[in-house]
């Protein structure tokens, strides 16, 4: 078992949305990964000595550095990093078409998804991000690469094979029997992995490419293997218009055939639902259903924004699925970005602040000399750590570890 060691400095977390809480002059203690003491004294001397470790397995953090919880993204799609920041002029329907698809389909040659994903793998960790709940491709290969890259950099993941048998892109489509058989075999890879950080999610895209049989059948996977699931949902006026014509005896609302297959559960995220009601919204409360709130993609693609306070305040679990952008008071988004991530899925007693008995999932942050922004002689602690949130970038993270072990440096 791994030596014991202390990180002693100030220690900021979002324990409840909309706060902050920001002390000073604490000694973190960390044995296998987990919290095992916290405690704040003006110096954590008597702690230490108590717990019998040496000047030499102390880390002390400097004036202008932070340690706070790991950010948990809960919407990336692997196969689109190659071309982020780019393809950003069509309403979604059209896009799919254009860009996503044709670019999933490469991923049919497991080797070349496997040299992205590495690259994603090391981008997410260097941005302080400790868990992410990722869309792979249609094919299992490409997602056991996906699941080998994040376990080799050492990320807490969910991965998701996607599935689609209709609607979908020329030679990029599956039958509903090989998109369940398919998925089922990844959720025992998986299982046979056996690696707690890695964690399947069943996947069906979104209700355009997925009959209601796949839906049923993926339901039924679910509670077969507890497993967590993550699609889209009401997310766009085209898509709700191409829901409506596919199923017009549901008036094209994804989430009653989502709930008719049994898919709305605890640990299953939805993304974006930008155009559901407030009575839906309240189904995915009353189901345990989170959603991934994604204010970049929702302001390219959604035609509407989340009224994120509104949605938690009906009581439906809410993690952030992009980088923070507008409409969010900084202290929501911190929480948004870790304790309401936990939250969602299922990771609340694991991860999402730092405690005792918790994941050591955390972040050095240094604002000191920071090459983003400038900190002044005026500035409190609190106002240098909401220029990181507001201001700050992957150069303000020196060092990220999950279950104390440090993942963002260069194998
Ligand atoms: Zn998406």
């Amino acid at each position: 078992m791994p030596e014991p060691w202390a990180i002693l400095g100030t220690v900021v977390q979002a324990p409840v949305f909309g706060t902050i809480s920001l002390v000073q002059q604490t000694t973190v203690i960390v044995e296998d990964g987990i919290i095992t003491h916290m405690e704040t004294a003006a110096d954590g001397a008597n702690l230490l000595v108590e717990q019998g470790l040496q000047a030499s397995s102390v880390l002390r953090l400097q004036d202008g550095e932070f340690l706070c919880p790991g950010f948990i993204d809960l919407h990336v799609h692997a196969p689109q990093y190659s071309y982020a920041g780019t393809a950003t002029d069509r309403p979604l329907m059209e896009w799919l078409g254009a860009y996503a698809f044709p670019r999933e389909k490469a991923h049919a040659d497991a080797e070349a998804a496997r040299a992205e994903y590495t690259r994603l793998a090391a981008r997410l960790a260097a941005h302080g991000t400790t868990t992410a709940l990722l869309f792979g491709t249609m094919h299992r290969q490409a997602c056991q690469e996906l699941a080998l890259t994040f376990q080799q950099r050492g990320l807490r993941a969910f991965i998701g094979k996607v599935c689609m048998d209709r609607h979908s892109a020329e030679g990029y489509q599956e039958t509903t029997q090989e998109a369940l058989a398919e998925t089922e075999a990844f959720l025992q890879w998986i299982e046979e992995l056996g690696d707690e950080r890695i964690q399947a999610a069943i996947t069906p895209r979104f209700v355009p490419t997925c009959t209601p049989e796949l839906l049923a059948g993926l339901g039924q996977l679910a509670a077969k293997y507890d497993s967590a699931v993550q699609s889209h949902i009401s997310e766009s006026f085209d898509e709700v218009e191409f829901s409506q014509a596919l199923h017009p005896e549901v008036d094209g609302r994804d989430i009653e055939l989502f709930e008719r297959a049994g898919l709305l559960r605890n640990r299953a995220v939805m993304a974006h639902g930008t155009c559901l009601t407030s009575a839906e919204l309240r189904r995915l409360a009353e189901t345990g259903t989170a959603i991934a709130h994604c204010p970049l993609s929702n302001f390219f693609f959604g035609d509407r924004l989340l009224p994120v306070r509104d949605v938690l305040a009906l009581g439906v679990k809410v993690g952030l699925g992009t980088d923070v952008a507008g409409g969010l008071d900084w202290t929501e988004a911190f929480w948004l970005a870790t304790q309401g991530g936990a939250a969602a899925l299922g990771l609340g007693n694991v991860c999402g602040t730092l405690e005792v008995g918790k994941s050591f999932d955390a972040l050095r942050v240094d604002t000191q000399n920071s090459a983003a922004f400038d900190v002044f002689a005026a500035d409190t602690p609190l106002d240098a750590f909401q220029k990181f949130v507001n201001l700050g970038d992957d150069r303000n993270i020196s060092t990220v570890w999950v279950r104390g072990q440090e993942i963002s440096k260069t194998p």
